[in-house]
C-alpha cells in the first residue's frame, strides 16, 4: 500500500576527499615562500604539474624539485560572473590555462587584469604566496 510521503525538494550533502599529499606536500611550502616549483624525475627528465612523488614513464621515485620561469601565455581562459556559493563573497574573476615556458600547462586564476585585455596570447607570469585573506596559493598576472 502506498502511503503519501512529503516530498524532498532538497537536503545538505557532505563530501569528504582524502587526497595523499605527504609526499608533495612541499609544493605547498614552497608556494608559501613565494616559490613556484614543481617536479621533475632525475632519471628521464620529465617535469611533471602538479608535482607527482613517482615518475609514470620510468617508474622512479627520484624525483626533484625545480624552480620554474614561470612565464607563460594564455592559451584559454573564462571569465566567471555567476559565482559559485563558495565564492559568492569575491568579485567576478577569471580562471586561464597557459602554457609555460617551461613546458608545463598550469590553471590558476587571472589576478591584476582588465578584463577586455584578456585573450589567448596573453603573456602572463605565474606569482606565489598568500592572498589577502591568508590562503596560499598561486595565480596569473599579466606580465
Ligand atoms: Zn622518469
Amino acid at each position: 500500500m502506498w502511503t503519501s510521503m512529503p516530498a524532498i525538494k532538497s537536503r545538505p550533502m557532505e563530501l569528504v576527499f582524502e587526497i595523499p599529499i605527504s609526499r608533495t606536500k612541499e609544493f605547498w611550502d614552497w608556494i608559501e615562500k613565494g616559490e613556484f616549483r614543481t617536479t621533475r624525475c632525475k632519471g628521464c627528465g620529465a617535469l611533471y604539474f602538479p608535482p607527482v612523488a613517482d615518475c609514470p614513464e620510468c617508474k622512479t621515485s627520484e624525483m626533484e624539485w625545480v624552480e620554474l620561469d614561470g612565464r607563460g601565455e594564455i592559451e584559454a581562459f573564462t571569465h566567471v560572473i555567476v559565482r559559485p556559493a563558495s565564492f559568492q563573497h569575491r568579485e567576478p574573476y577569471t580562471i586561464a590555462i597557459a602554457r609555460l615556458v617551461d613546458g608545463i600547462k598550469v590553471l590558476a586564476w587571472l589576478s591584476e587584469a582588465d578584463i577586455t585585455d584578456v585573450d589567448v596570447g596573453l603573456k602572463v607570469r605565474v606569482m606565489a604566496g598568500k592572498t589577502l585573506e591568508g590562503d596560499t596559493t598561486y595565480w596569473f598576472v599579466p606580465e
